[in-house]
């Protein structure tokens, strides 16, 4: 079946309302593939003005949520506040969660149920670090990493999965299109095996790690790849080129 290409734009804590104005008003006026689903995600202060003022068909993404719902949880959002103000995604899983804040494979998993039990939809990060890429152990980490999630999850139809190398997050260094394809392709022969033939078919799988409007048309080429999560690059007019290079 055919998948519909997903372009992310993870702005992570970078921004101010001028610059989110500006690069929101940038999409706007920009001439986007209208085949590919984009959506954008500013920090979690800026999300109610990005919902106001996104048109050209962007949506809109939290960078996070806590598991528990609303109540005495200092500082966090529910996936119900989110839910409550429309903003309809969430990124979760992403490896500076994992790495600076400590998350496990099985407090993301409840996060992604959390948000999935609330009509939110996911976009669920994993990735290997650069040393476990050297041990050769890339694909035992992101299946680890996906078992989890499947140990709490049924239901797939809302996940977007994105395979993010954590040698590749904001160091300029891409995966090569064969690095990505064969981690993107070890993915979906595990969904088929652990969730089902469906769930393989339909599922999203989006690479990202230093993604540019330079390396992302040889990277949309392969098969698995259905779109890519944008960091630093989504904050720059270069963003539209790469939504575009489906
Ligand atoms: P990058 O970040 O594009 O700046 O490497 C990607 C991400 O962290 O989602």
């Amino acid at each position: 079946m055919a998948r519909k290409f997903f372009v992310g734009g993870n702005f992570k804590s970078n921004g101010t309302v001028a610059s989110i104005k500006s690069i929101i008003d940038g999409l706007n006026n920009a001439k986007l593939n209208n085949s590919v689903e984009v959506v954008i995600a500013p920090p979690a202060l800026y999300l109610l003005l990005a919902k106001e003022i996104t048109g050209n068909g962007v949506d809109v993404a939290a960078q996070n949520i806590y598991n528990k719902g609303n109540g005495a949880y200092t500082g966090e959002i529910s996936a119900q506040q989110l839910k409550d103000a429309q903003v309809h995604w969430v990124i979760l899983g992403h490896s500076e969660r994992r790495s600076i804040f400590g998350e496990s494979d099985e407090f993301v998993a409840s996060k992604t149920k959390a948000a999935l039990d609330a009509g939110l939809s996911v976009i669920l990060c994993i990735g290997e670090s650069l040393e476990e890429r050297e041990k050769g152990v890339t694909i035992d980490i992101v299946t680890r990493q996906l078992a989890a999630v499947a140990e709490q999850v049924q239901d797939w139809s809302k996940i977007v999965i994105a395979y993010e190398p954590v040698w590749a997050i904001g160091t300029g260094k891409v995966a090569t299109t064969a690095q990505a394809q064969e981690v993107h392709a070890a993915i979906r022969s595990w969904l088929k095996e652990k969730v089902s033939a469906e769930v393989s078919d339909a599922t999203r799988i989006l690479y990202g790690g230093s993604v540019t409007d330079k390396n992302s048309k040889d990277l949309a080429t392969q098969p698995d790849v259905d779109g890519f999560l944008v960091g630093g690059a989504s904050l720059k007019p270069a963003f539209i080129d790469i939504i575009n290079s489906a």
